[in-house]
């Protein structure tokens, strides 16, 4: 008799034991005030704002606001240390604080990661394992640079902008932090830097990282507050360079805001990929790449995989693994190791993705969440489809940034690049298939600044990440990176 095979309950849920990370060897203070200038300082207003946990909605510290005083105060710090300091260091000098920064980055890994999770609700293995590496290898990858840039850009004389602005989103806290810090360090400009309201605490370590490595005064200024503090360093007379990590609507008003001054910027901003699986694609793969694209940090990523085209001969076939696998995705407590979907970021952003389900239900669309409980306390949102969708669709069209995915079909190649480039976006798009000749038609048209091959969501810090379109322009990571710091002559 032939055995019976054995079959996965999908359905029943996976009973896993709990695996709590420690959250013991964790340190946080009640209170924290701006770094300007080497000192922690109260701000000027006397306001304080919560940081609070997602998972569980407890507050977590208190963050100094800071005004358009403070701004002065932290503009001021980083011009005089770029005048008097930095700019006199060679970049032999530099590199070494850079790396110095990168290796107690790696010391205190544990405790970034946690820190992470418990401030923004992402899970610890993202963090643990992506988030906190990768920022580290920023530091180590540009500390490589600072004594190198006459290489990087030969017969080219390169200098430094001077005081950078840099503002971040609160998807990849440290992660968007190291990006930005990094690279203007190691071509020799200082820092004002301004963590998103809803995570400052991993920025806010980072300034202790920079204390503890001997960093001189002024070089790296962390200031915290909402976006009238962001405005007030990108209106600020004295900063030369503005780097901005966020949505598309911020970043038009910067741009307004800038225009005429004469000073640089680069735009790094949202995103709505087109993940596109062809019916020769290796489908168990692809459908674990889908998974990663959509779900990967709750959906809270810019460059997340949220609009799945699949040909139509394996519709059928990949809704159903989808689905299947959908059952086995663990949603619950950040800082539990089983878990894959953690909390959404904050009540605002679960308010808007809630708005956008409403929506696509409205508008007649098919809605697929799998059976997971998700906890009564905090900010949750089941991983989502929606299929049967049109190409015009609000859920198809705008960015949602949550854990939902927007499903259309296509026959072939040509439709499927005149879908995936119909969208105002140009960020990064993911292509599964087995043909090599297919993927380089593929890259070579799709309007996108990043396109993943048979992979989705890989982050190198050699490797260039930017947009066309209204996912903004200029580069983070890789030479492109470091351009984006320099003057040339
Ligand atoms: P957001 O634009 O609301 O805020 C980003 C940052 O800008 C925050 O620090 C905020 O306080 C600040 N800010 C708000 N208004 C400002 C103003 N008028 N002037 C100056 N600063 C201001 O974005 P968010 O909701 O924090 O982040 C999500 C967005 O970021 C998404 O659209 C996502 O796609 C995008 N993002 C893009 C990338 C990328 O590399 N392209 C990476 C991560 C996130």
């Amino acid at each position: 008799m032939a055995k019976k095979e054995k079959i996965i309950d999908f359905n029943s849920g996976w009973d896993l034991a709990p695996a709590p990370e420690s959250t013991s060897h964790i340190r946080l203070k009640k209170k924290y005030d701006l770094y300007i200038g080497g000192k922690w300082v109260k701000p000027s207003s006397g306001k304080y704002f919560d940081t609070i946990n997602p998972a569980t909605e407890e507050k977590i510290a208190e963050v100094a606001e800071a005004d358009a005083k403070d701004i002065d105060k932290a503009v001021k710090a980083a011009k005089k240390a770029y005048d008097e300091v930095w700019s006199k260091l060679s970049g032999k000098e530099r590199g070494k604080y850079i790396y110095r920064i990168a290796r107690i980055m790696q010391e205190r890994a544990r405790e970034l990661a946690v820190i992470e999770s418990i401030d923004g609700g992402k899970p610890i293995r993202e963090s643990r394992d992506i988030d906190v590496p990768l920022a580290a290898n920023h530091f180590f990858y540009y500390a490589g640079w600072a004594d190198k840039l006459e290489y990087a850009f030969p017969n080219r004389k390169v200098k430094p902008y001077g005081v950078a602005g840099q503002i971040t989103p609160w998807n990849f806290p440290l992660l968007m932090v190291a990006w930005k810090i990094a690279p203007a360090l190691a071509c020799g400009n200082t820092v004002v830097l301004k963590p998103a309201e809803t995570t400052p605490l991993t920025a806010i370590k980072l300034a202790e990282i920079c204390e503890q490595a001997g960093l001189p005064a002024g070089v790296v200024n962390i200031v915290t507050g909402a976006g009238s503090t962001g405005a007030e360093i990108v209106n600020h007379k004295n900063v030369d360079k503005v780097a901005f990590t966020g949505s598309t609507g911020v970043g038009k008003i910067i741009q307004r805001a800038i225009a005429g001054t004469g000073k640089k910027a680069t735009l790094e901003l949202g995103g709505k990929a087109a993940n596109i699986i062809f019916e020769d694609a290796p489908l168990d793969q692809a459908v674990e790449g889908v998974i990663n694209g959509i779900f990967f940090n709750q959906g809270h990523v810019c460059c997340a995989g949220s609009r799945l085209f699949i040909q139509e001969s394996v519709y059928d076939k990949v809704m159903r693994k989808l689905k299947d696998r959908m059952e086995s995705l663990v949603v619950g407590d950040p800082l539990d190791k089983n878990t894959d979907i953690g909390a959404i970021n904050s009540k605002e952003q679960l308010n808007t993705i809630n708005k956008y389900l409403k929506i696509g239900k409205e508008e007649g669309a098919d809605i697929y969440q799998p059976s997971c409980n998700i906890p009564k306390k905090g900010y949750w949102c089941k991983p989502t489809l929606f299929y049967n969708l049109a190409q015009s669709s609000k859920i198809t069209q705008e960015e949602i940034f949550g854990p939902v995915l927007a499903i259309q079909t296509f026959r072939t190649v040509s439709e499927v690049i005149a879908k995936a480039n119909n969208t105002p976006y140009g960020l990064s798009a993911g292509v599964w298939t087995d043909k090599g000749s297919k993927i380089f038609n593929m890259t070579s048209q799709m309007r996108a600044g990043v396109v993943w091959a048979n992979t989705y969501n890989k982050f190198d810090p050699a490797s260039p990440f930017g947009g066309y379109k209204e996912s903004g322009f200029g580069r983070e990571g890789g030479l492109h990176g470091l351009s984006a710091y320099l003057k040339f002559d």
